[in-house]
């Protein structure tokens, strides 16, 4: 027997959740993250198609709102600096092209 996280009453080992008060007992017991949850896979997704993974930070099902906001934020700043640096090393791949073929 173990005592109920909730109202501190036994219940049997291997119950989930209280049957006096319904409490859940186990954290493990809670759905996983899914694959696309993961940090990591979050990275990998916006380093391939940039803020187009953004619904899958409004999906995470374990963020905060405003860590979610803050998340957007980062992302749509990162997007805004790698599409100027992409826009300048055109001009200049540009321009350098133009010179080589002016002369
Ligand atoms: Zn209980």
């Amino acid at each position: 027997m173990k005592l109920c996280a909730g109202c501190k009453k036994e219940i049997a080992d291997e119950a989930n959740f209280c049957p006096t008060c319904g409490i859940f007992q186990d954290k493990d017991i809670k759905p996983k993250n899914k694959w696309y949850f993961k940090k990591t896979s979050l990275m990998v997704s916006f380093l391939c198609v940039g803020p187009f993974m953004l619904p899958l930070v409004w999906f995470h099902p374990e963020l905060s709102r405003t860590a979610k906001v803050l998340y957007t934020i980062v992302i749509v700043v990162l997007t805004y600096f790698i599409f100027v640096v992409f826009l300048k090393s055109m001009n200049s791949i540009l321009s350098a092209y133009k010179l080589s073929t002016y002369m």
